[in-house]
């Protein structure tokens, strides 16, 4: 049975006199894909920092399950089960891939983010005390498909295996909302159709909200649509129905 997990109601976000979201409500179904779309500065990653705590919202309400999580804390939401990743990469450029990914799963037992400045892994010791950490590492390694590159420096990896492992180390949390922003920005198509593929095997066990640019990508994902401009939700609904609405064409999809 599909359940809401995460439900967004009227929130809305100031700064100044400007309102870079206002009044916008969503609601993110497990097994289903919610895409965001909107020419830039429609307010697309100020929602998704709203959802995830990054920013507190002026106004309105935020719903993980049936818990109020208006205003908490990032990592307290984080640890309630929403994982997110950033429009820039977030991840540690001179170690491995599975040293990348244990210590995001290993931040989730230390109950703390994975900030560079306030931790650092210990990437002498082999020894991954908790079971648990280690599931959820090798789980998030093969989810990702990355795991033949195990071994390879973050660093020295493309741009599109990058965004993969940004994708594992948001996974080694055990996320049942998965925020995205941007994941295919940057990609050729290759890559772009590996991400797609994989935002797809992540798709049955989450519920995901997919912020995109990429059309191709976002009417092949997508199960509803958000279309958002200066801030306002302008159309949602389906893909269809998104690709039918007048004011949607004019406004943003211009073909
Ligand atoms: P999008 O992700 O859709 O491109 P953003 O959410 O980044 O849009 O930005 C929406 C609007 O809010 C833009 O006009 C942007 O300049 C403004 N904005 C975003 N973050 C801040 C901030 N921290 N302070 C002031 N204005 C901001
Ligand atoms: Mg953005």
């Amino acid at each position: 049975m599909a359940e809401v997990l995460l439900s967004a109601q009227k929130v809305t976000k100031r700064f100044g006199g400007l309102a870079a979201v206002n009044g916008v409500s969503v609601d993110l179904w497990r097994g289903k894909i919610h895409a965001v779309i909107g020419p830039n500065g429609a307010g697309k990653s100020t929602l998704t920092n709203l959802l995830s705590g990054d920013l507190p919202p002026t106004s309105g309400q935020v719903l993980l399950g049936a818990t109020d999580v208006t205003g908490w804390a990032p990592e307290r939401i984080s640890r309630q089960g929403l994982g997110r990743s950033y429009q820039k990469t977030n991840i540690f450029l001179p170690l491995t891939v599975h040293e990348n990914v244990r210590l995001a799963a290993q931040s989730r037992d230390a109950q703390q983010p994975w900030n560079p400045l306030r931790w650092w892994p210990d990437t002498r010791s082999d020894t991954i005390k908790n079971r648990a950490t280690s599931a959820r590492l090798e789980s998030a390694i093969e989810l990702s498909g990355l795991k033949d590159r195990r071994t390879a420096i973050a660093g020295a990896m493309s741009h599109g295996e990058q965004r993969q492992l940004e994708i594992a180390m948001t996974l080694a949390t055990e996320p049942q909302v998965l925020l995205l922003d941007e994941p295919l920005a940057g990609m050729g198509v290759a890559e772009a159709e590996r991400m797609v593929e994989l935002l797809q095997r992540l798709k049955p066990a989450h519920a995901i909200m997919l912020v995109e640019h990429d059309m191709d990508a976002v009417f092949a994902l997508a199960d509803r649509l958000t279309v958002m401009v200066n801030g306002e939700v302008i159309a949602h609904g389906t893909p269809p129905e998104v690709r039918a609405d007048a004011t949607v064409q004019a406004a943003y999809l211009g073909e």
